[in-house]
């Protein structure tokens, strides 16, 4: 079976976005794919965290990966920091990685400058790590959304770098981005991507949201106020309505050109209805099953326990087989 990597970031609650872009592929490729998930406990320290939140951020994570469908008998699932593999590859990797590479990707731009009083060294080199965590299980295929092709892209140049001068030492992998909902972008500011770390909240639609709350912040998206307010999908003269209905859509199965000839002579307010609607519809199963889940902790811990032992198996080979290669003097 191929082998699929992927992790969210305990960074806030997780988002329609990371579900509709990450998670929902995580649960389909259960059934065909050798899948490894993770918390990217990590890469969630590059931006400050408040310590007890960080803590709990991650078993909500894990909970919610849980109630999305990812199957611990199937998957394995675990916290990036329980796999020390991770760090150690990464600093490999950082040597065969140009900062040059690195002052391209728009991630990197895009986080240090809102927070231009934290610029550190480890925001920097964020995809080298990420790198590493899809390279030291010699992963074939990563679902994500469609803002870490970028970052992808990067771990093929260095893994191919790596290969070129020590033989065949990583398997190249292959992004997985969905048709559907790849990019969901923010309710207020539809020209950028919803993420869960944005201290605006009226511009992310959190999974554990209260349904009337959602409903609250869907009515008050931003539309575009040309002219006439018709409904058609049209990203760049109105990213407001066309991000409504990629959401209706990606929420409800049917495609955006039916959804515009549905809504040709219908108000904004109708639409934003039935997005409200589907989108309530989709997160109410996984709420429900997220309290009850996450009240055992017991179980919790149990599923990370078993994930990170599982994953280091793997890891450690890889890891083994990269010293080697370089010339390190194995430990014995
Ligand atoms: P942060 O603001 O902390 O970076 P985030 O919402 O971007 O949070 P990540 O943990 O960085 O979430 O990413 C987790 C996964 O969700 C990745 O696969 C990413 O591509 C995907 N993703 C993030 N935002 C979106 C979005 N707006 N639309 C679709 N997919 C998304
Ligand atoms: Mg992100």
């Amino acid at each position: 079976k191929p082998i699929v990597l992927s992790g969210c970031q305990p960074s806030g609650q997780l988002t329609l976005g990371n579900y509709l872009g990450a998670l929902r592929q995580w649960v389909a490729m259960q059934a065909t794919h050798d899948c490894l998930y993770m918390i990217v406990d990590l890469h969630a320290i590059t931006l400050r965290q408040n310590p007890a939140e960080l803590n709990q951020a991650c078993l909500d994570g894990l909970a919610l990966y849980l109630a999305c469908g990812i199957d611990p008998n199937k998957s394995t699932i675990f916290m990036q920091s329980h796999v020390p593999e991770h760090a150690q590859l990464s600093w490999v990797l950082n040597c065969y990685t140009q900062m040059g590479e690195l002052n391209r990707m728009t991630q990197f731009k895009d986080k240090s400058q809102k927070n231009q009083s934290n610029v550190n060294v480890g925001l920097y080199a964020y995809p080298v790590l990420q790198a590493a965590d899809i390279l030291v299980y010699q992963a074939n295929e990563v679902p994500v959304g469609e803002d870490q092709k970028q970052h992808l892209e990067l771990t093929r140049d260095v893994a191919t770098r790596f290969n070129n001068i020590y033989g065949d030492v990583f398997t190249l992998p292959e992004p997985c981005i969905p048709k559907d909902g790849a990019r969901v972008m923010s309710l207020q500011e539809p020209n950028k991507k919803m993420s869960k770390s944005d201290p605006n909240t009226n511009n992310v639609i959190g999974l554990l949201e209260d349904p009337k709350i959602l409903t609250k912040k869907i009515k008050r998206a931003v539309t575009d106020s040309d002219e006439q307010a018709n409904i058609y999908y049209d990203v760049a003269e109105k990213p407001g309505v066309s991000n409504l209905l990629s959401l209706l859509s990606a929420t409800s199965g049917n495609s955006i050109d039916s959804l515009v000839g549905q809504y040709t002579d219908k108000m904004y307010g109708h639409l934003k209805g039935d997005v409200a609607e589907s989108v309530v519809n989709l997160v109410k199963p996984i709420q429900s099953e997220y309290a009850r889940i996450r009240q055992d902790l017991p179980y919790l811990h149990e599923v990370m326990h078993q994930g990170s032992a599982k994953a280091r198996e793997k890891a450690s080979e890889t890891l083994a087989k990269v010293y080697k290669a370089v010339g390190f003097i194995p430990r014995a």
